[in-house]
């Protein structure tokens, strides 16, 4: 073969294989097309043809606090699989939460979720009407998956890693306790970051200043996926303004400001929120803040020590996926005078005999200092001890999340507990009349 025929050859198979590969091309193009369309829109495609006499399951997550990646919806299994969405540089993958339709009555659904630790709890949080949540039964385990069944007696239903709570809940729940309480009213603490309202709740004292006044601050969800948090504020929310006669005696003395969700900007779209890039809400508590809660937060706190009244910080939070009772995270002992210890170590007796159960606090504490994290003086408790008076208490509260007691009633009971140990603290210290 000279290299004229050689070169003939080449030019020849070159046309060839173009007319071969646009005649392919053509022809699969609209295949392939259709089967990438097929995959991206996977949410809703079904391994085996819906049976008859049953409607598609469909996932919707359109709405405030719904997040989830689905991985596939099995019609004939009636199985629904996801798990959390990505969410670039927003925080831990843990976070879940959807609308399910197109359900049979009666009929039970599974529910497959995967993957970390953190987004498979032993069970998962289920309602009928977007407003009462449920816990469904154990679920089983399956390598870094979990498997729940439920059965479902409405064609719609939600399904998220714990009972939501969202910035919604909260404007009601500040809305609630301001015509519920004369001396709560709401308000908002500031725009977040990206322009959305952080409601707050703020209780002027009733008394007749025979005592002096006690400044309190409590905050919940700097970590957007605890969604528990939330729940132990509203239930510390509903006693603060109740007929229990400890409850009208703290309102006497009272200048106390609860914030029920720190992070709404997190919660808005489903993110986790801990961990977030370049830092977390419970790591901005110092110079240069990102995050306007915590800056005005900040603010309030140090107004309150300028004027002698800071008394008790606590900040609320949800912990590991092993933890069964409640502890406190307590600032390091060498940051502590002699004064701020001795209040502390009374603050926690007084947590220990009220936070009875069934979610017991048994005196487990620990201290986040500089063996925990090289930024421990941007933890807001640790930024609190640093920054006020030597007497004042600051600690965060870790309310379990994986037990069967971490729902609605127990959550509640908790934060109705924590207002008890406030209470009796404030007896102790003589703040409180007799
Ligand atoms: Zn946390």
């Amino acid at each position: 073969m000279n290299s004229t025929t050689q070169f003939f050859f080449t030019r020849r198979s070159l046309e060839a294989v173009r007319l071969v590969t646009s005649l392919a091309y053509s022809l699969f193009l609209p295949t392939y097309l259709a089967t990438l369309l097929l995959s991206c829109v996977s949410s809703f495609a079904t391994a085996k043809p819906t049976p008859p006499g049953q409607s598609s399951l469909k996932i919707a997550v359109d709405f405030d606090g719904g997040s989830a990646h689905i991985v596939a919806i099995d019609q004939h299994r009636r199985l629904v699989r996801i798990r959390p969405q990505i969410l670039n540089q927003r925080g831990w993958r843990c976070w879940w939460f959807f609308k399910l339709s197109g359900i049979v009555p009666g009929e039970s659904i599974t529910l497959e979720v995967g993957d970390a630790p953190w987004a498979t709890p032993d069970r998962a949080t289920f309602s009928l009407d977007g407003k009462t949540w449920l816990q469904t039964d154990l679920g089983k385990r399956q390598g870094q998956r979990i498997v729940f069944q439920q059965s479902i007696p409405s064609k719609t239903a939600w399904f998220a890693w714990g009972p939501p709570f969202t910035q919604t809940d909260a404007e009601e729940l500040v809305q609630w306790a301001t015509e519920e309480c004369s001396e709560a009213k709401k308000f908002v603490l500031c725009k977040s970051q990206r322009g959305r309202d952080v409601p707050a709740l703020h209780f002027t004292p009733s008394g007749d200043n025979a005592l002096p006044r006690v400044g309190i601050w409590i905050n919940a969800r700097q970590h957007a996926w605890e969604v528990g948090s939330s729940w132990v504020c509203k239930g510390l929310i509903e006693w603060f303004v109740s007929n229990d006669p400890r409850a009208i005696q703290v309102r006497q003395v009272a200048d106390m400001t609860v914030v029920p969700i720190m992070d709404v900007d997190s919660v808005a779209i489903g993110a986790g929120g801990k961990n977030q890039l370049p830092h977390d809400h419970n790591r901005d508590w110092g110079t240069a803040n990102l995050y306007q809660s915590v800056s005005a937060a900040m603010q309030h706190i140090q107004q309150l020590d300028d004027q002698r009244l800071l008394k008790i910080y606590i900040d609320l939070h949800n912990p590991g996926a092993h933890c069964q009772s409640p502890f406190f995270y307590v600032a390091p002992h060498h940051i502590l005078s002699d004064i701020g210890q001795r209040n502390l170590n009374r603050f926690l007796a007084t947590a220990a005999s009220e936070l009875s159960g069934p979610l017991k606090f048994r005196g487990e504490c620990h201290e986040s200092g500089p063996n925990y994290d090289r930024n421990w003086r941007r933890i807001s408790k640790n930024w609190v001890t640093l920054n006020t008076r030597e007497d004042v208490v600051a600690v965060t509260l870790e309310t379990p999340w994986n037990t069967i007691h971490s729902n609605l009633d127990g959550y509640r009971l908790i934060g109705s507990q924590l207002g008890r140990a406030i209470a009796r603290y404030l007896r102790a210290m003589q703040a409180l009349t007799p």
